[in-house]
């Protein structure tokens, strides 16, 4: 099965800390490597863990809070200095205001970029898909937080279908073949006998999907947008005693968060955007396992292989 997994670089809200970098992840899917909000000190975290910069080329910003893309202008500066793998473009997927911020940034710091940086608007009081390519699509669920934020749910495609060896051999299909029957194609043996491609094949892997929604107050019309997805990552920002302080920041409680799991039938919780009050996010994670069994609590470095539901 191809790749398709989820790196943790930063799960904690508002500062970093010595305990939590503020949020960023990758999402590595087949060949392609996206990254979702990049807030300070995400190169950092990328040299910590090895990740590559050259295949990153689409990048996810969910609000603008700075704590979600305050690492922007540092990346965009060494991947220009690197000048590997962007002999293109970078696309910065994100609220139309981001583009007004960071531009006379970019022109100021990086006027000499070996690459372009194209930003990509898209709306927060819509649904929408906003990335489209041959193995994925990635769509915006909007969010209720203090200003104007989406979530993103990232969604394979389809894939072909498995030619089965025993049948190669026993046929002895040719390579120039294999495109077409893995496509649905049947196979016409030299005999003239046509040999149909449920024979010859299994069905596709089941596309996988995986959620972010941060940051958010817990809201139910989100549900439609993941249900059955197979990973959610959700604001878990406060334990249930600071419901009071969720509230009136706009997060989640842990509760919160697994409520909205439990809803949408998800395969895994993951619990992110911990508040710098806790030394020990133990607490969180068991009100949490308490009405979503599965559940974990993100850290730093952390790597989640999504996994389709069969
Ligand atoms: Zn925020």
């Amino acid at each position: 099965m191809e790749p398709f997994e989820i790196q943790i670089l930063g799960c904690g809200s508002a500062k970093p800390s010595t305990r939590h970098n503020t949020s960023s992840q990758l999402v590595s899917l087949r060949s392609k490597l996206f990254m979702i909000d990049c807030g300070e000190g995400t190169q950092l975290q990328m040299a910590r863990y090895h990740a590559s910069y050259a295949r990153l080329n689409h990048i996810f910003i969910s609000h603008l809070h700075g704590d979600h893309c305050f690492g922007l202008i540092g990346l965009i500066s060494t991947l220009g200095m690197l000048g590997c793998g962007h002999a293109h473009s970078l696309h910065i997927h994100a609220l139309p205001e981001l583009e007004m911020l960071l531009r006379p940034q970019i022109d100021f710091f990086c006027h000499e970029m070996p690459y372009e940086v194209v930003f990509h608007p898209f709306r927060a009081d819509e649904a929408a898909v906003i990335y489209d390519d041959r193995s994925v699509t990635v769509q915006t669920v909007p969010l209720n937080h203090r200003i104007a934020c989406c979530g993103f749910v990232f969604r394979e495609k389809l894939g072909q279908r498995h030619i089965r060896r025993d049948m190669i051999d026993a046929y002895e299909i040719p390579i120039s073949q294999m495109g077409l029957i893995k496509n649905g194609a049947d196979f016409v043996t030299p005999d003239g006998d046509v040999i149909p491609n449920e024979r010859l094949t299994t069905p596709p892997t089941l596309p996988r999907s995986y959620a972010y929604l941060c940051d958010t107050a817990p809201m139910t019309s989100v549900v439609p947008y993941i249900e059955g997805v197979d990973v959610l990552y959700h604001d878990a920002t406060f334990a249930s005693t600071e419901s009071g302080r969720a509230q009136s920041t706009f997060h989640s409680t842990a509760a919160q968060a697994a409520e909205i799991a439990a809803a949408a039938g998800v395969g895994k919780l993951i619990l992110g955007h911990f508040s710098s009050r806790y030394d020990d996010e133990c607490p969180l994670l068991e009100e949490a396992l308490a009405v979503f069994p599965h559940t974990v609590l993100a850290h730093e470095g952390m790597k989640i292989e999504v996994e389709g539901s069969s």
